[in-house]
């Protein structure tokens, strides 16, 4: 693959900037590629040509998309092991992990969506009008590192199969694995101008994208911050704007609980991809009477997720995407031992390298750092309860609202679910699914991906007045 080129108009074509971004595998610090820093005419050029691609494509056939999207699958499937291993090196991500969810999230996804579309209805009848859903028209992709090519199918997929043009704009930390995706298009003979990827940076390329008035609606994941950005300048235009932000969520267990389960679930959740998950659960509420026997559970088997080469065989946890984000994750840590919380697990790892042991704190408040900001590292905060009513107002004392879970018994977890401000809880260790929409409350969000929610962020609704004159009279 030629890193250097960008793809426009349907064709790969080598940039002209003459910028150029490092990208860097955290595990060994080594340069493995630089992606051009597009230039202002570059971006400008994915957006004329997804607005001479838009049209065309709102008016082919909802069938022919969907079997063109279907050869993409086939396409990326074959490209699967090549993506898991670029992913190893660009994020730090293991292998089986790179393999099973940072791509196989991708495979489901392509199915879920497929599933999805065939009970999505373009028109709906209703006594005195018709409703058509049409596509808004050219998206703008913008989209983060931690899950670097299903966060980009994510939105690519849905936004596609509803008949919109798209320009994806990759993280900068990690744009190598998108390639393969992108590429899976071009190789099924998508029409030329219908998807187009443009890498460079955020506050340049990405604020052009987002502020273009050629620009429909943009679909933006990353943090909260950005996303405040990303809405305003949106709104200069009156553009649609989906936001998948940050969380800080919980993870409530109650009375009755299976604790095992209970460890489980957090440390799977606040510890796999390097803590660097915005779902993870890293605020754990315990009953003050189960805190010692969960915090033994998870004492027992924290090793497990301690960081090392991505590379191993049978490797759970692999490094922080970058010496960045390492110092971000440190400072957290230090922050809780100043605010007094207990370094209750494991070591705070402070060598020059991207490796970071999940640890565990607790004695901490809810009012502290590392309760209330989103970190994206291993570090767990354990709060503990007397009172469900108290931790349930705590589980939603946070600017955040975009996951929970609660672990115990299941009528007595649905109704305190049903009190957390939290666009998806999951109860014990449950999923609802690859097809049920996702997005968040609060500063977690605006809007849902996946499932038929997630389709209708990428239409506009139009109603048509069904011609009712030769009845009346
Ligand atoms: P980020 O810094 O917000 O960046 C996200 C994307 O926005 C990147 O492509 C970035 O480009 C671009 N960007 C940066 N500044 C911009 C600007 N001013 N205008 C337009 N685009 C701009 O987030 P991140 O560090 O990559 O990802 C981590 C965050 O994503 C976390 O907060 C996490 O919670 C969130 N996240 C949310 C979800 C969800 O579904 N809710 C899923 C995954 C991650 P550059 O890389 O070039 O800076
Ligand atoms: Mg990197």
């Amino acid at each position: 693959m030629d890193y250097k080129k960008l793809y426009i108009g349907g064709a790969w074509t080598k940039s002209e900037t003459n910028r150029f971004i490092d990208v860097l595998n955290p595990y060994t610090n080594e340069l493995i590629a630089q992606v051009p820093d597009a230039t202002e005419a570059e971006v400008l050029m994915a957006i004329a040509a997804a607005n001479d691609a838009k049209e065309a494509w709102a008016q082919t056939a909802f069938s022919e998309r969907v079997e063109i999207l279907r050869r993409a699958l086939e396409h990326f499937k074959s490209a699967s092991e090549k993506v898991a291993d670029v992913i190893v090196d660009e994020l730090g991500s293991p292998i089986k992990w790179s393999q099973r969810v940072q791509v196989g999230s991708v495979i489901e996804d392509f199915e879920d969506f497929f599933e999805t579309a065939k009970d999505f209805a373009f028109e709906e009848t209703y006594d005195s009008y018709t409703l058509y859903k049409e596509p808004v028209g050219v998206v703008a992709a913008i989209c983060p590192w931690n899950y670097p090519v299903s966060q980009v199918a994510a939105k690519v997929i849905p936004a596609l199969l509803t008949g919109n043009a798209v320009i994806v704009k990759p993280s900068s930390e990690t744009p190598l694995s998108a390639y393969y995706f992108i590429d899976a298009f071009h190789k099924a003979g998508i029409p030329k101008g219908v998807i187009n990827y443009i890498t460079g940076s955020g506050s340049r390329v990405g604020a052009l994208l987002a502020g273009s008035t050629d620009v429909d609606m943009v679909s933006f994941t990353g943090s909260t911050e950005v996303g405040r950005e990303i809405a305003k300048l949106a709104g200069q235009n009156i553009n649609k704007v989906v936001l998948e932000l940050g969380g800080k969520s919980p993870c409530l267990v109650l009375e009755g609980a299976d604790l095992d389960v209970a460890a489980k679930v957090v440390m799977n959740s606040c510890f796999l991809n390097t803590g660097q998950t915005c779902t993870a659960r890293t605020r754990l509420f315990v009953p003050q009477d189960l805190r010692a026997a969960l915090i033994e559970k998870i004492r027992a088997n924290i090793d497990e997720y301690k960081g090392t080469n991505p590379r191993g065989q049978n490797v759970k946890v692999g490094t922080l995407v970058s010496k960045r984000q390492k110092q971000i994750v440190l400072q957290y840590a230090k922050s809780a031992l100043e605010d007094g919380a207990i370094l209750e697990i494991g070591e705070i790892s402070e060598s020059a390298d991207c490796l970071f042991d999940p640890i565990v704190f607790t004695n901490v408040r809810n009012d502290m750092k590392i309760a209330q900001e989103e970190i994206f590292g291993p570090i767990l905060a354990v709060i503990e309860y007397c009172d469900l009513d108290e931790a349930i107002r705590q589980c939603n004392d946070t600017t955040y609202g975009l996951a929970a879970s609660v672990i115990g018994p299941e009528d007595a977890a649905v109704q305190a679910a049903k009190k957390i401000k939290a666009g998806s809880i999951r109860i014990n260790d449950n999923s609802a699914g690859g097809s049920a929409p996702f997005g968040g409350y609060k500063n977690s969000g605006i809007g849902r991906e996946s499932g038929i929610y997630g389709f209708n962020e990428f239409v506009e609704i139009k109603v048509i007045a069904k011609d009712n004159t030769a009845k009346s009279h």
